[in-house]
């Protein structure tokens, strides 16, 4: 079967603008994220590309075949971009450096493409072509391989994709090198009308998936922000109590000991009054800040509403629960610092969890914190201790 190249490039100009329309309107529109912003201009840049190519044979060639060249090494650009954007979104580092090697390998693509006679030589700087493609491909192959693990579970596929079309790439540099372009090994497993085929493919597996990690991310950010309080960060009151409430069971379930702690500041309504609004915000947000510096990982902490706050602590006792609040007060003392009013003091109620179910536990807490503002504030108070004075 011979396939022919020209009707191919029809074929994947139509599947490429395809694409293009879907994934820019669906999920580009939809998500504004870097990445699929960087997938729809690789598309975009490949689909230019790829047209550009069809003028070869004509009076246009001497110009349309280095640009198709230069348009799919800035489309492999994009590619990295957009890998690349991935791992600075998780891992917040730049990206200086991509767009200077992408111009510098347009710059030589496009040099050697228009010194090698490009008017009649339809591989007009073709090694340095495919080995520039190579590049760009490989790097965007390891920057998703270095995302963090479980990122996202299409990063090692993808990764993998990646590499294998950079091998490919480099595999048709060193034919086009050692065979030349009408070499039978090039001719055979390297061609044109194979390359397209294959990235053809490619494309359509590679929109699919961008579009499979935007719906992943879209439905990631809206469980995280439903559980999460906007102003703290801290959880909201249903996500603590759906977390805690199954951590409860697990606790039971091993027979582990555990502790709740309500915190109420005190007489927060005056800093509110006396500072202002902005003022009372900071103080939660500094208070959440003071226990999230406090706490272990596998403790759980939320904005029980207004100023008051919750925390489950497994594997404590209510003494050690009253340490872990003494500890709390004390660096949100150290955070004064940071503030140009006074922060206020916190009353905690302590509760052992005792096998006894979430509602009860927080009743138990609740009154044991009521006993801490009656004694003066400023103090934690286990639940069930008598009233002091
Ligand atoms: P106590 O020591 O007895 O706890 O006194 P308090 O003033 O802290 O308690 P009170 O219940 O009288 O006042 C709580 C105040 O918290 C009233 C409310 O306006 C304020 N508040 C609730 N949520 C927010 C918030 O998100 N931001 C700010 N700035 N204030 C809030
Ligand atoms: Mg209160
Ligand atoms: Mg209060």
């Amino acid at each position: 079967m011979v396939l022919d190249t020209l009707t191919l490039r029809v074929a994947f100009g139509a599947v490429a603008l395809t694409l293009f329309l879907l994934f820019y309107f669906d999920t580009y529109r939809r998500t504004r994220s870097a990445y699929s912003f960087w997938w729809s201009a690789a598309i975009a840049l490949f689909l230019a590309g790829s047209s550009a190519y069809l003028l070869n044979g004509t009076i246009h060639q001497i110009w349309a075949n280095p640009l198709g060249n230069v348009l799919a090494v800035l489309g492999a650009g994009s590619v990295w971009a957009g890998a690349r954007s991935l791992r600075t979104v998780a891992s917040g580092a730049t990206t200086a450096g991509t767009w200077h090697l992408t111009a510098g390998a347009a710059g030589v693509v496009t040099v050697a493409s228009a010194l090698d006679t490009p008017a009649t030589n339809n591989w007009a700087g073709g090694a340095w072509f495919l080995a520039t493609m190579a590049l760009m491909i490989g790097l965007s192959s390891l920057e998703l391989w270095r995302l963090p693990s479980g990122y996202t579970r299409i990063q090692r596929p993808m990764a993998l994709a990646a590499g294998a079309v950079a091998v490919y790439y480099l595999g048709r540099c060193v034919a086009f090198i050692i065979d030349g372009p009408r070499g039978q090994v090039f001719l055979t497993v390297f061609g044109s009308a194979q390359t397209t085929l294959l990235t053809m493919m490619l494309l359509v597996v590679v929109s699919f998936s961008m579009a499979a990690l935007s719906n992943e991310q879209v439905t990631r950010e809206l469980r995280t922000r439903a559980i999460r309080d906007g102003l703290t960060g801290l959880l909201n009151r249903s996500g603590f109590m759906d977390l805690a409430a199954e951590e409860m069971r697990r606790l039971d379930g091993t027979g582990t000991p555990g502790a709740l702690v309500l915190a109420d500041l005190d007489h927060f309504k005056a800093v509110n009054d006396r500072y202002g609004h902005a003022a009372g915000d900071q103080s939660l947000r500094t208070f959440a800040a003071a226990c999230a510096a406090t706490i272990r990982s596998t403790d759980l902490v939320g904005r029980y509403g207004g100023e008051e706050f919750v925390l489950l602590l497994p594997g404590a006792g209510t003494v050690q629960a009253e340490v872990v609040a003494r500890q709390i007060s004390r660096n949100l003392e150290d955070l004064q610092a940071s503030a140009d009013f006074p922060l206020p003091t916190v009353s905690y109620g302590i509760a052992p969890l005792d096998g006894g179910d979430l509602n009860a536990v927080i009743a138990a807490a609740d009154v044991a914190l009521y006993r801490a503002k009656a004694q003066g504030r400023n103090r934690a108070v286990l639940a069930d201790q008598p009233l002091a004075g």
